[in-house]
């Protein structure tokens, strides 16, 4: 599937780099930047290593895993992270999903041998016996909590063996996610929303690199590297509330260019003086002995209940 090209055309005529003066591919308005291919590309590299710094999310000498979709956030955050010499493995997760996965499968897995990267893959299937789609019967419509609910416990749960799981959550995705839980007063998720989250015993620690990096941005560096990722959707993704607030903030954006970066850096500079609750009390699962705020971890009870509704016993 193809798209229309995110390199944007200037009808008053060619725009220089600001840089070296050369053809510009791009005008970034929330920093009146026009910048050329090249220096684009160099741009993307010091936003993400300029994330890691600020928010002292890794070293350059530990060992990081990339939870890799296919899609283009994932495998530019893998580049991005190759380039600037972090030392990283990807992760993928079969969903079994007809279709759909093994094409994301096969993406990840062209892309880690385009860089000689190692890609380390587990399938749903031979987890929990189903996958996505016999999961939605039980979630009796959208899979899609249950489906996040599994990611991160796989993806911690794999990650623990490295220093540091890096995903691939954007500005926009962290900006919307923020919207909503000020909408809602959302005071739990609040505290913990942040780039970087430490390890606590058999929670790896998880880092957001691309967190100062647009959804545009992050389009526009995979389609002038050219780097193969999924177009396509998950079939059971849309409608999601995140995909309005993220309509909302993009409007505010487009007349106020800068915002979302304002809002969010705006929200983790003066975190403390929100004073929100301790919440969690964490205790390790009676089951599979991940920490938990539950006796028994909600991965472990979802696989009672498929092993009961499924006679997988
Ligand atoms: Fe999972 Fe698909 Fe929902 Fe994403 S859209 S959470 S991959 S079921
Ligand atoms: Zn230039
Ligand atoms: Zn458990």
């Amino acid at each position: 599937m193809t798209t229309a090209s995110l390199i944007q055309p200037y009808n008053t005529g060619p725009m220089k780099c600001k840089i070296c003066g050369k053809e510009a591919i791009v005008k970034l308005r929330s920093y009146n930047l026009a910048l050329c291919r090249e220096h684009y590309i160099e741009f993307v590299k010091r936003r993400v290593e300029k994330g890691i710094k600020k928010f002292k999310m890794v070293r350059k000498d530990e060992r990081i895993l990339v939870a890799v979709s296919g899609g283009k956030d994932s495998i530019v955050l893998w580049h991005v992270l190759n380039e600037l010499g972090y030392d990283t493995t990807g992760y993928f997760l079969n969903l079994g999903i007809e279709g759909f996965s093994d094409e994301s499968q096969e993406v990840a897995q062209k892309f880690a041998d385009m860089f000689g990267l190692t890609l380390k893959v587990e399938y749903l299937r031979d987890v929990l016996g189903v996958g996505i789609p016999e999961l939605s019967k039980i979630s009796r419509g959208k899979p899609c909590s249950l489906c996040g609910m599994i990611k991160r416990y796989l993806i911690n749960r794999a990650g623990l063996e490295f220093d540091a799981v890096a995903t691939g959550h954007n500005l926009d995705d962290e900006s919307s996610v923020l919207f909503g839980n000020i909408l809602h007063w959302q005071t739990e998720y609040l505290e913990r929303q942040y780039p970087v989250l430490p390890r606590d015993r058999t929670l790896a620690r998880k880092i957001k690199p691309l967190i100062l990096l647009t959804n545009y941005e992050i389009k526009l560096y995979a389609e002038v590297l050219n780097l193969p990722h999924i177009v396509d959707k998950c079939p059971f993704s849309g409608g999601a509330t995140t995909h309005f607030y993220k309509g909302i903030l993009e409007t505010i954006e487009n007349e106020m260019p800068g915002t979302k970066v304002r809002f969010l850096l705006g929200f983790f500079e003066n975190k403390a003086g929100f004073k929100v609750p301790q919440t969690r009390h964490l205790k390790p699962c009676k089951k599979c002995g991940y920490l938990t705020t539950a006796e028994v971890c909600s991965f472990c009870r979802l696989k009672e209940k498929v092993e009961n509704q499924f006679n997988l016993r």
